[in-house]
């Protein structure tokens, strides 16, 4: 029996009901794709646990990270030690300026100028990819390129919104266009892409920001792979394109840059000319409310983390951290040459740690991820697990070791040549 408090409308007494959950939740996809692949390898090991297991499935680095990097965050640590140069809790939450000033002088190699209000420091792109639906209204329709990173579509899923698709597919080398008789309000752009490798060109993202602001809608662009790109030409940043202040916020990282994977560290860009007009009709800054969202609920990296990414973007920095990017381009490099000798269709590879394969033989993602699995023991990811358009593909990556990158693609040809 529940009692009301009619006056205050408060439940007073009685037998309560549990609390209730965001039921979004309960409707998402089960996203099991590395469970599953975590779940199938372990089967296999366990009827053959001397197998030389090569993985190529997971987007994690396996280099260490950068020696000047190292450095700075030992000097980090120490300054952490002494009473003198001990630091607390830091005044914005958004960064050190020492940081933002280095990624702002980064940007400048693209001709983009930033003010350090404008970037916010972070623990990673994937908080904030997941983070940034909070200032959002959950009536928006989003926009999504599928196949995609599942952070974007479960984040939005999980606030009840409405999610559409751009397809990705082959037969517009998986960097979808907008259809512009379709309304959106948010977009996701990822480019170099995960998982198809695939990168948008100038002109690409010019038609991507007409759609936009004919919109009057938000491209939230990750650029997580920026580093990645050798072709000329190729934008680093959406804000390289003109116009995309006013209509883009972008995400990096450092995690496959510079091997940040396990350090947490990254960073978003909010344009200042970025705003909405609320239902009351009065102008809302974009910055401001994501600064108001990220000083209730972040309190920021830690020092000596931000020690380290700063180190990154000095001049020695970037030399060391694109040490360990042509190391993984060569990889690509070596995936790439054997998918031309077996004849097999790709994306990626070039501007990207990422070979985005068709499964030969109209195998579907599943079956060639059991049949190179069994057969020559390497272990890569079913595209159908990152959206519709992901079946009958499959991701390798070049985040490995050089000897297994070569095994592996030894072993590949063996086994398809027969
Ligand atoms: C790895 C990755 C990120 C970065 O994640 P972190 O949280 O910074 O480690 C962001 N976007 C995409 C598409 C990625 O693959």
């Amino acid at each position: 029996m529940i009692v009301t408090d009619i006056k205050n409308n408060l439940k007073i007494k009685g037998v309560f009901s549990m609390p209730t959950i965001n039921e979004n939740f309960l409707k998402l996809e089960k996203n099991y794709l590395f469970i599953n692949i975590a779940k199938k390898v372990n089967a296999f090991l366990e009827k053959n646990p001397n197998a030389p297991l090569i993985r190529m499935g997971i987007g994690d680095v396996t280099l260490p990270i950068a020696p000047v990097c190292v450095e700075a965050m030992k000097k980090g640590a120490d300054e952490m030690g002494v009473k003198e140069t001990f630091k607390g809790y830091e005044d914005s939450g958004t960064g050190y300026d020492f940081l933002k000033q280095a990624i702002a002088d980064y940007y400048k190699n693209y001709n983009v100028s930033l003010s350090l209000d404008e970037i916010h420091v972070n623990d990673g792109a994937k908080s904030d990819c997941g983070n940034i639906v909070d200032i959002f209204g959950n009536d928006n329709i989003v926009l999504i390129t599928d196949p995609a990173y599942p952070v974007y579509v479960d984040s939005n899923k999980m606030n009840g919104r409405k999610v559409i698709y751009a397809d990705s597919n082959e037969e517009n080398g998986f960097a979808a266009m907008p259809d512009f008789s379709v309304h959106a309000d948010l977009i996701y752009l990822c480019s170099p892409n995960n998982p198809t490798g695939s990168v948008y060109t100038k002109e690409q993202l010019t038609i991507w920001i007409k759609y936009a602001k004919e919109n009057n809608a938000i491209i939230i662009f990750d650029a997580a792979y920026e580093a990645f790109i050798t072709e000329e030409g190729i934008p680093h940043s959406i804000f390289e394109i003109d116009g995309a202040k006013e209509c883009a916020i972008e995400m990096c990282s450092l995690s496959k840059t510079a091997g940040f994977t396990g350090m947490r560290c990254g960073y978003t860009i909010v344009p200042n000319d970025l705003k909405v007009i609320a239902s009351n009709g009065t102008e809302v800054s974009i910055s401001q409310i994501w600064n108001r969202r990220q000083g209730s609920k972040f309190n920021g990296v830690s020092y000596p983390v931000q020690c380290a990414a700063a180190a990154v973007f000095t001049e020695t920095g970037l030399k060391q951290i694109h040490k360990n990017i042509s190391y993984y381009q060569e990889n690509a490099s070596i995936i790439g040459k054997t998918m031309d000798e077996l004849n097999i269709q790709y994306t990626g590879g070039v501007n990207s740690p990422y070979i985005w394969l068709k499964c030969p033989n109209n195998m579907s993602s599943w079956e060639f991820f059991d049949y190179v699995l069994e057969n020559i023991a390497v272990v890569g990811t079913p595209g159908e697990g990152f959206g519709k358009n992901g079946e009958g593909w499959f991701r390798l990556t070049a985040f490995g070791d050089r000897d297994n990158t070569i095994e592996a693609m030894n072993r590949l040809k063996n086994l398809l040549k027969k």
